[in-house]
């Protein structure tokens, strides 16, 4: 799970990257076709998680910000670059992970599996 959602490949083989550009969702697997794409309803859970994580790492940061500037500014600005980038480096390995779980609870090519 983790060597697949850090490297952003194929729950099931391990090979093809499952994303492409920053964090689009590529429609089947390069390396053993398996089909990938879902509803983007279904991405809501790697939104989450993503959001989370940056705004759980963001307050931490926003408070020890407090103590190191001067000025609401300063801090409000630093808080929210540091916040929003945590969120841009987090959402596609959450979107990674969001794949490896639907993965794993047999939504991907499941007509396959039954076989
Ligand atoms: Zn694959």
């Amino acid at each position: 799970m983790l060597r697949t959602t850090l490297l952003r490949r194929c729950p099931r083989c391990g090979g093809g990257r499952v994303l492409r550009g920053y964090a689009r969702v590529v429609r089947t697997c390069p390396s053993c076709g398996t089909e990938l794409s879902t509803d983007p309803g279904g991405f809501l859970t790697a939104m989450a998680i993503a959001y989370g994580i940056a705004v759980g790492m963001g307050v931490p940061f926003a408070f020890w910000l407090a103590g190191q500037v001067s000025g609401e500014l300063a801090l409000i600005a630093g808080a929210a670059a540091f916040t929003v980038a945590i969120l841009l480096i987090i959402y596609p390995l959450a979107k990674a992970w969001s794949i490896w779980l639907h993965e794993r609870i047999g939504e991907f090519d499941a007509s396959a599996r039954e076989d």
